[in-house]
């Protein structure tokens, strides 16, 4: 049963930074670093480092960082349905200062230059799960359509959720992934809602009431970039599993901490390592 997941394909450069400038100020930038992004993509990433069969639909430009974009969702073992076009690749500038704040800037490129036709309809149709991410609403609609009643629905809308109209996206959700800012500006009606709370953990609300899980601790905060998308790489593998939410929040609470440790959007993650930071 695979899973495919649908929105944005960046490249990020990630600067950390004494702090971040407020108009007329200025900050040093300590370290840089720079990698493939986007919220599908790294989704689909942790779902194949988890063993699963994962599909990543999106669009880069016709360019360098477009080509290492896809080559990370390909190096990973994900089947990328990436479409190149004649726009530059979207950049991600993200500014983290040292308690691990974050502030973003992007680029206006080809993110968003893909549509529900670039899948092969078969693979939309035969997925186990379809996981919608930040991208075009009219698109992400279309996607939630063709899927099968079978399909779970998913969608993580992220930072810009209620700057954009998602609501016929809404009506197909099986399962929403919010954080605690992003409940607070969202008032939808979904069967299930999933809430992540930074270091506090997520929230699993549903038909069956609401399950709690704490968050794990981590040693040391390195960049809390990606953590969101690792965390519903681990949910979702353990909830098509077995569909128990308190094991499923556990998973992608171990997740998520894990992401929180590592550089970049790349968590590097596999169930020894989630093991490890279960037994805690
Ligand atoms: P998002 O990254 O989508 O804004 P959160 O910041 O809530 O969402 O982080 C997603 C998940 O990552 C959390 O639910 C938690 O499991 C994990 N996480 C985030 N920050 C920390 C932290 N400081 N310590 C431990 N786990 C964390």
């Amino acid at each position: 049963m695979h899973i495919v997941c649908a929105g944005h394909i960046n490249w990020d450069v990630r600067l950390h930074v004494d702090r971040l400038p407020t108009p007329d100020g200025e900050g040093l930038i300590k370290r840089r670093h720079e990698s493939g992004g986007g919220s599908a993509a790294n989704v689909a990433v942790g779902l194949a480092e988890l063993g699963g069969a994962s599909h990543v639909l999106g669009s880069v430009g016709d360019d360098e960082r477009g080509a290492k974009a896809t080559r990370r969702l390909e190096d990973a073992g994900v089947e990328p349905h990436v479409r190149a076009v004649g726009k530059a690749t979207t950049v991600k500038y993200i500014l983290v200062n040292e308690a691990g704040d974050v502030a973003l800037l992007g680029t206006d490129g080809a993110n968003e230059s893909f549509g529900s036709d670039d899948l092969p309809v078969a693979t939309l149709e035969g997925a186990g799960a379809l996981h919608l991410t930040g991208q075009d609403p009219e698109t992400a609609a279309e996607l939630a359509r063709r899927a099968s009643p079978e399909t779970v629905v998913s969608f993580d809308p992220g930072r810009r959720a209620a700057d954009r109209d998602y609501d016929a996206v809404f009506g197909h959700v099986d399962l929403l992934f919010v954080n605690a800012r992003e409940a607070q500006a969202l008032d939808v009606d979904v069967p299930i809602i999933v809430t992540k709370l930074g270091a506090k953990g997520a929230t699993w609300a549903g038909p069956d009431g609401v399950v709690e899980s704490p968050g794990i601790d981590v040693e040391a905060v390195v960049d809390t970039t990606g953590a969101g998308d690792a965390f519903a790489a681990g949910f979702f593998t353990a909830w098509l599993d077995d569909r128990d939410p308190a094991r499923a929040l556990r998973v992608a609470n171990a997740c998520g901490a894990l992401a929180v440790g590592e550089e970049g959007p790349d968590a590097n993650l596999s169930w020894e390592r989630i093991e490890t930071m279960l037994d805690r």
